[in-house]
């Protein structure tokens, strides 16, 4: 495998990123603070949609640390006395632990983006925007309804350096698919250029994962072999979930609202500079670029660890 399927060092940019939790996190909060719903019709009937459901589903990934595999469980007492034997369930112990860690985040950010689809697709199915756009033949499926929205997207709403933290997840999509060849779906008249390029890519891992088939890789070491290096496929998963998150953000750009919930109105309502400092930054402007290091942050809005308490 190549550097640039799998880069060890981060880039200039990338290390300008907030790790992927505290991103998370950030978008979850902003999620709150966003408040309000949209409507939702569906064959089930019709149903409202909450930024704050997107919020918890982001908040649970932001804080899930290890999802634990114990392979010594149900494994018989061989290796209490072969090291051999030891070794390699403390290798899977570990190697299973990472691995289905990685896998249960980006399933929790999944449900945050399908949530947000349905949040967003309202606006495909309104007379205006199909008379605007003259859709001849309309899409089926919320996910591809949603993508069709991203390309009709303003460039203002477009996150800080989508392109570049989508073309990691490509590089290293386009990787995997060499490996473990599967067929895309949805992807007629779509280009590698186009906005909602990443949007589809991820609804395809997404279906691998949903339909079983994304592969339970074994460590290098049991099997002998190195055509995927160890942890590749968490790569592949946080790359995939950092994606994601930025096309949920590029959706709460597109669609912003005002923001509409009791905990924004509380803030709103108060007095000191720090609640001034809040809402000068708590905007569709921090939306787009949350995932950055940057002096605000949700996680510490009020000053509590500057004042050491
Ligand atoms: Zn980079």
């Amino acid at each position: 495998m190549s550097e640039s399927e799998f880069p060890t060092q981060k880039c200039d940019i990338c290390s300008k990123m907030r790790p992927l939790a505290k991103h998370l996190f950030e978008l979850s909060q902003y999620c709150l603070y966003l408040g309000g719903s949209a409507s939702y019709q569906s064959g089930d009937g019709s149903r409202e949609v909450f930024p704050s459901t997107i919020g918890s589903w982001l908040e649970l990934a932001s804080q899930l640390k290890n999802v634990e595999i114990n392979a010594w469980e149900f494994s018989g007492s061989d290796g209490f006395y072969c090291g051999t034997v030891a070794d390699y369930y403390d290798r899977n112990s570990k190697h299973y632990s990472s691995y289905s860690t990685d896998l249960t985040r980006f399933i929790f950010i999944c449900n945050a983006l399908e949530e947000t689809y349905r949040f967003v697709v309202g606006r495909y199915e309104t007379p205006q925007f199909n008379k605007k756009f003259r859709l001849d033949k309309k899409l089926r499926g919320v996910s591809l309804k949603a993508a069709y929205l991203v390309n009709q997207c303003s460039k203002m709403y477009v996150p800080d350096q989508l392109v570049h933290i989508c073309s990691n997840f490509e590089k290293a999509f386009s990787y995997y698919r060499k490996v473990f060849p599967a067929s895309l779906s949805g992807m007629n008249n779509v280009n590698s250029t186009d906005l909602n390029y990443g949007l589809h890519l991820l609804r395809n891992l997404r279906n691998y994962i949903a339909h079983g088939v994304f592969p339970l890789m074994e460590h290098p070491e049991n099997i002998g072999s190195s055509y995927l290096a160890d942890g590749f496929l968490e790569y592949l998963l946080k790359s995939g979930s950092r994606t994601a998150a930025l096309y949920i953000q590029m959706f709460l750009g597109q669609f912003f609202n005002g923001f509409n919930s009791w905990e924004y109105d509380q803030v709103d309502g108060a007095c000191g500079e720090e609640f001034d400092r809040f809402l000068d930054n708590c905007s569709p402007t921090y939306c787009r670029s949350l995932h950055f290091i940057q002096d605000f942050e949700f996680e510490d809005w009020i000053g509590y660890r500057e004042d050491g308490l």
